[in-house]
């Protein structure tokens, strides 16, 4: 799993999933050169906006093109795994398209 860099020196500051977990209202300090990091506001917000809606969407996706009429159980393995996909999607999203920047120079 790499490790997105902090912007201010460029070492190695935090895994995808702490990014996930930071969100644009949480910050972290860089252990290296003192600087405080965080997502950007605006985009953070209308990533995870998306995101959390974007589960639900590939969700109903999946659960459409199953052959009706369906079984619970296929109802909910369809709707699993579109959610999950969703899921995954938006966590690549996420960590691609929002970028890291510096609220503090330490
Ligand atoms: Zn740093």
């Amino acid at each position: 799993m790499n490790k997105h860099l902090c912007p201010s020196c460029g070492e190695p500051l935090i895994t995808v999933w702490q990014k996930l977990w930071l969100g644009p209202l949480r910050k972290i300090e860089c252990k290296n050169c003192g600087a405080t990091v965080t997502v950007p506001m605006l985009k953070g917000l209308l990533v995870i906006g998306i995101g959390s809606l974007t589960p639900w969407v590939f969700g109903f996706l999946a659960f459409s093109v199953v052959p009706k009429p369906a079984s619970a159980v296929v109802f909910v393995a369809s709707f699993l795994s579109g959610f999950i996909l969703g899921s995954v999607l938006f966590f690549w999203f996420y960590n691609r398209y929002v970028p890291l920047v510096i609220k503090r120079v330490g």
